[in-house]
């Protein structure tokens, strides 16, 4: 086997590694979890801000109704139990972006617990376990560049101090770092499936950080643990966990000891660095907030929310397999996001043959968008032009070559299937005679090919095929160059 230095065979290591990940999310509501102010991002600094959220003596907390719903309904899609009384506990410490000197969160008494995301492993699925999600709010943000006085000065933005936060904790079940990104993958999918965040990462809506250590194959006790901290993209995180993976390794083979701490990653540089030694839980002082009342969701409460839980991804998947006929390659893709997998239906079920219409997303119209850097909601073909296409093709009425440069046509000139078929009316050669001269053409010019035919090798029947439609530079209508065809091989 040739392997180039990109891609190395990956030697057979002593060691694996046990990888949890803590990813928090903001929930879209309108407002804070604590108090009325707005969640709008971007806003000019500190303009979304009061007494409460600027932890200015005296004011007390009002839990927002709204981010408790969203939190209970991610938890539900994550498979986990919520527990009918939660507490809100005081997280201390200090720092810049956090006015109170302490966040408002869970920890013993968490919203939901005993989760868990399935994700494709070799052979079939793998269950990573999920411990817990809990409710809190978020801090302000430090800014350190980028203002006229930054190299003096950090400046402070509390717009999003007391934004709501759910924050999802893994078990350490995730044993390598393609597994970590297909868990992410997951997870942000899930959640964007219930709407109650918009996981944007380059605006935090969703943020990761990761524990991971290493242990001896066959060892049970893990080792000591590393936690990276703020990374901002799924791929960062793969390529920062590969680091650490690598670096435990080295520290270990030396006979060096891994310290427990925070580090952090620096994408352009691929590495991580030590930024402070970790903090125990202990070191947090957590007890109860004194001015919210535990938090109770009764039965009652729990199945009004369960009732808004929408069909997921993973049985969505299961159901367009079934339902459409479609491959699971086919449904993966069509469910990349709900709009996406909605069009499709839509689409599918108004055609003739719904298998062809996702062909067609995947082969003509994914292809075109990602060439030119277009979601899918900004695609000039929508699904019903796709549906349209497809019936086009099925009844014979144009070819597979036509199709395609409609298409190209559609994208050039942004306009949808229909409109472009309309104007441009491709009609297709349907004289028996016409394509009769072709195909002898074709037979004449190869002689091998036809007597390999003829010698019984029946596979050769799909060359002649392809060179008679070039021949009609793709015109010539399909069915009937095959049923002429066969007949003049077979003669
Ligand atoms: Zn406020």
């Amino acid at each position: 086997m040739v392997t180039t230095p990109e891609a190395p065979v990956a030697k057979q290591s002593k060691y694996e590694p046990v990888i949890g990940l803590e990813v928090h999310v903001q929930l879209l509501t309108r407002t804070k979890i604590f108090c009325g102010c707005s969640t709008q991002f971007g806003n000019p600094p500190n303009t979304n801000v009061c007494p409460v959220c600027l932890g200015l003596p005296g004011p007390l907390p009002v839990l927002n109704r709204q981010a408790v719903e969203f939190a209970v309904l991610a938890a539900m899609a994550l498979n986990c139990r919520i527990n009918e009384r939660s507490i809100f506990a005081r997280k201390n410490y200090f720092y810049p972006d956090l006015p109170k000197g302490y966040q408002i969160s869970q920890y013993d008494k968490p919203l939901a617990e005993h989760g868990y995301i399935e994700i494709p492993a070799a052979g079939g699925t793998k269950r990573i376990g999920i411990t817990r999600v809990h409710m809190e709010e978020d801090a302000g943000k430090s800014l350190h560049d980028g203002l006229a006085d930054s190299s003096q000065w950090t400046s402070i933005d509390l717009n999003r101090s007391g934004v709501p936060l759910i924050e999802i904790v893994s078990e350490p079940d995730i044993s390598s770092p393609d597994e970590a990104w297909e868990y992410l993958t997951r997870l942000k999918e899930i959640i964007l499936y219930t709407a109650v965040s918009d996981c944007n990462m380059e605006e935090g809506s969703l943020r990761c950080d990761a524990n991971v250590s290493i242990r001896p194959i066959g060892q049970k006790k893990f080792g000591t643990k590393a936690e990276v901290k703020n990374v901002n993209s799924f791929r960062f995180i793969r390529q920062a966990l590969e680091y650490e993976i690598a670096r435990h390794e080295q520290v270990l083979e030396s006979g060096g000891t891994i310290t427990q701490e925070t580090r952090l990653y620096n994408a352009s540089e691929g590495r991580t660095y030590g930024m402070r030694s970790k903090e125990q839980a202990h070191d947090y002082r957590y007890f109860p907030e004194p001015d919210l009342l535990p938090l109770v969701v009764d039965e009652a409460w729990r199945k009004q929310i369960a009732a808004q839980l929408p069909e997921l991804p993973e049985a969505k998947r299961k159901r367009l397999v079934e339902q459409y006929g479609i491959t699971e390659a086919d449904a993966a893709t069509l469910t990349r996001t709900q709009s996406m997998a909605d069009q499709f239906e839509e689409a599918a079920s108004a055609a003739k043959n719904p298998k062809r219409v996702a062909n067609l997303v995947q082969a003509e119209l994914l292809g075109r968008l990602k060439l030119k850097s277009l979601e899918i909601e900004q695609s000039p073909i929508s699904m019903k032009g796709v549906a349209f296409s497809a019936d086009l093709v099925e009844s014979g009425a144009i070819s597979g070559k036509m199709l395609k440069d409609l298409y190209d046509l559609a994208f050039e000139r942004n306009e949808d299937f229909q409109a472009v078929y309309e104007k441009e009316q491709p009609q297709q050669i349907t004289d028996t005679g016409a394509i009769e001269k072709l195909i002898d053409e074709v037979i004449a010019a190869n002689p091998k090919q036809f007597e390999q035919y003829r010698a019984g090798k029946k596979t050769v029947a799909g060359f002649f095929v392809g060179q008679v439609m070039k021949a009609s530079k793709g015109q010539a209508n399909p069915a009937l160059v095959n049923e002429l065809l066969t007949k003049k091989l077979d003669a």
